[in-house]
């Protein structure tokens, strides 16, 4: 007889755009040019003063263990970064390094949450934090984002209704994927108000905190009576181009962090030794760093926005921050007969090569929704495929 495999494996989520990625390089494999707008990975290379440091702590001997909550100088490093761009008091023993940003949201739920306890996660929203919750046993209430006249905002009402039906924990991903919304100081501060009134847990989800092209980037921990009830997703992997390095670190309360590193005392033992040197360096200044992984981006992003806008059917906002864009593409859809977001995915690579996620990979629609959307990753795309490829779907589209 098989043996059965546990039951909460039926409830553990993934990232579907890992399929979409899949199904894109298996058609390049035959032959066909592919313009691969689905991953959020970047095709920016790592500073190269962060390379050289990490190389450097390696030849230095930086190859066995380390503390399990990251080297003390990177903690350190962190703390005085996160406390100066947040206007927080930050120490190292506010920091536990981890292996990547989304470690963090898992450990997060499980040193805040309770089997049965209720969950606010945004919806369309990075598909992790539903997978996780539910994993270990707690019950989602998504809220979503709604369509201004100047891009998404966040949906308030369902935050508030989410609250009645006895939320605990609220997840919120400011300079959001996939929708690139910024919330303004205003919708951040209502948002604060709420957590406090009653009495939430928080993680803030920040892995694009410092992919933002103009204005001033806020964090939700920052305001009155937050930084006691809130958690920080902080990630290198954006900022520094270091998506496959794996480093990030929770940053919050010293009662939930230290929670947070014994389980990497479980889990990893601790993050990767000699990569932290590396991302100390980039902490402490690099010539190909932030400025000119922004600049890259934003290239893209207004390339994208123009050729985007100019498509018939096609609307989309130009975001502050993030690689993403969310165009609503419920008028080309229409034009092309086509009534199923994913069968106009399908389309679209086939005839054209053009490869991106929709909405779907960011949880299910929620009721009454009937707009259409399409989501753009511009981080792992070179101006000239930028070109070529909307070139081509504007034509299939025409
Ligand atoms: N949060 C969000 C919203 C993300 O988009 C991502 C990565 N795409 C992560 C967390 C995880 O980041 P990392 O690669 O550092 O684990």
């Amino acid at each position: 007889m098989t043996l059965p495999i546990a039951e909460r494996m039926k409830r553990l989520g993934t990232e579907t755009a890992f399929a979409v990625s899949l199904e894109a390089t298996q058609l390049a494999r035959k032959g066909k040019t592919i313009y691969p707008f689905h991953l959020g990975d970047m095709n920016i290379i790592t500073p190269l003063n962060v390379m050289e440091a990490a190389i450097e702590a390696m030849r230095k001997g930086k190859t066995g263990y380390c503390p399990t909550a990251g080297c003390p100088e990177l903690r350190e490093a962190l703390a005085k970064d996160v406390g100066v761009t947040r206007n927080l008091h930050l120490t190292a023993d506010n920091v536990s390094i981890q292996p990547g940003g989304k470690p963090t949201i898992g450990k997060f739920i499980l040193v805040a949450m309770n089997p049965g306890d209720r969950v606010l996660y945004p919806n369309p929203g990075y598909p992790i934090y539903e997978s996780q919750v539910e994993f270990h046993g707690g019950v989602g209430l998504p809220y979503g984002y709604l369509e201004g006249s100047r891009g998404f905002v966040l949906d308030l009402e369902a935050i508030r209704k989410g609250i009645r039906a006895d939320a605990k924990i609220l997840i919120y991903n400011n300079y959001q994927n996939p929708t690139g919304a910024s919330s303004p100081k205003e919708e951040i501060e209502e948002l604060a108000k709420l957590a406090v009134e009653n009495n939430l847990f928080v993680l803030s989800d920040e892995a694009y905190f410092d992919i933002r092209y103009s204005g001033e980037a806020m964090s939700i921990a920052s305001f009155p009576g937050m930084a006691e009830r809130t958690v920080i997703l902080y990630t290198f992997s954006k900022k520094f181009a270091m998506t496959g390095w794996r480093l990030g670190a929770a940053i919050g309360p010293v009662r939930l962090v230290e929670y947070i590193s014994k389980m990497n005392v479980n889990d990893e033992s601790c993050s990767n030794h000699f990569i932290q040197y590396g991302a100390l360096a980039g902490l402490q200044g690099s010539p190909e760093g932030p400025d000119y992984i922004l600049t890259t981006l934003n290239e893209r992003r207004d390339a994208m926005v123009e050729r985007l806008n100019r498509i018939p059917g096609i609307k989309c906002f130009k975001p502050e921050a993030t690689f993403y864009l969310f165009p609503n593409v419920t008028g080309a859809m229409k034009r092309k007969g086509v009534i199923d977001v994913e069968e106009f995915r399908k389309l679209c690579l086939y005839e054209t090569g053009v490869s991106f996620c929709t909405r779907r990979h960011f949880g299910r629609p929620l009721p009454g929704e009937t707009e259409q959307y399409i989501r753009f990753a511009y981080s792992g795309i070179t101006l000239s495929q930028i070109d070529e490829g909307l070139t081509k779907l504007a034509e299939f589209l025409a």
